[in-house]
């Protein structure tokens, strides 16, 4: 079997951090089980966080009206993107699983590992205006969040102060990963490291090791379908009426952001399920044809 490769984009200034131990983790786990192992070190790397029109080796076509996504999508076709991206592009063309590992800064991530987001994940590279979600260029990949947090997992519950951790997750899971087509693996967090004790923080890494030796085989976390929706402009890209209708006499919505107005279906960004697989959803498809 081809040797498989985890591409790791890992964003933490020290290498005395919680962050730093989860990563080097990764890289001892699955190095020892046969996968390439490429680490992103962004900070090391000094890696450029924002986009800029020396994205764009050349001419620009509007110099006057600097749009990134235009700019950045003729640059890629033309293969004048810089050479930063373009060795990062290399990188996630061999990856069979990216795993993102940061400490949670905003709800999100850190600025640099953002930056990495907005400049690599390239229309025409990770998606085109008519290859998203299912269809995103970047289907035949998984992807994992793993990060640290200050905060402990009670203030992240559904009745916790800091709201409930799947709605968090939903921008980043479903608004880059899911968007460019990846498929996502449930994330990986490790709760208030700094306040854990010495065993507890022992602990965190030992269950890290212990689900890195299965992670390529894990099922994905379940995104609503692009067969469950009318994709056209005039149908407004909305759930099929059919759909809807099946879901009025459900207790739950369908996922995190397309809930219709229900209780969030429990744990739906932070636990694989089939829930609304696209085999699951067949039945509405050929309902419509
Ligand atoms: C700008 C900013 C925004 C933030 N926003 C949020 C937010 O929105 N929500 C939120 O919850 N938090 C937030 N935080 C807090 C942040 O998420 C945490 O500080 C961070 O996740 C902690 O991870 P760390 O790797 O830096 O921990 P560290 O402080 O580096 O590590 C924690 C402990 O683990 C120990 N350690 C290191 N290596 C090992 C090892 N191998 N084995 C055992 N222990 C080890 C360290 O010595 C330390 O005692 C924010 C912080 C900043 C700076």
């Amino acid at each position: 079997m081809a040797q498989k490769t985890v591409l790791i984009i890992y964003a933490h200034h020290s290498p005395k951090s919680f962050n730093a131990a989860a990563k080097d983790v990764a890289v001892q786990t699955l190095t020892a089980q046969g996968y390439k192992v490429i680490v992103s070190d962004l900070y090391a790397m000094n890696f450029h966080p924002t986009v800029s029109p020396a994205d764009i080796k050349g001419n620009l076509k509007n110099p006057e009206h600097f749009l990134y996504a235009e700019e950045a999508y003729i640059g890629w076709k033309e293969d004048r993107l810089s050479d930063d991206i373009k060795a990062e592009h290399r990188k996630v063309a061999q990856a069979d699983l990216i795993i993102f590992q940061f400490p949670l800064y905003w709800y999100s991530f850190p600025a640099i590992m953002k930056g990495w987001i907005e400049r690599v994940l390239t229309r025409g590279f990770a998606y085109t205006l008519q290859n998203t979600y299912d269809n995103g260029l970047c289907k035949d990949k998984k992807a994992l969040l793993s990060f640290t947090t200050g905060a402990p997992e009670c203030k992240y519950e559904p009745d916790g102060i800091n709201g409930d951790v799947n709605v968090m997750l939903w921008p980043l899971q479903n608004g880059v990963l899911h968007f460019c087509g990846f498929q996502v693996l449930a994330p990986q967090i490790f709760w208030g490291p700094a306040r854990a004790s010495p065993s507890d923080r022992a602990a965190m890494l030992e269950s890290w090791q212990a689900r890195l030796k299965g992670l390529l085989e894990e099922k994905k976390v379940a995104f609503a379908s692009g067969k469950l929706f009318d994709l056209s402009l005039q149908a407004g890209f909305k759930l099929r009426p059919e759909v809807k209708e099946e879901y009025r006499s459900k207790s739950y919505g369908l996922t995190t952001g397309q809930h219709l107005g229900k209780p969030l279906p429990p744990d739906n960004q932070t636990k694989a399920s089939s829930a609304c697989d696209p085999s699951a959803s067949a039945k509405h498809s050929q309902k419509k044809v």
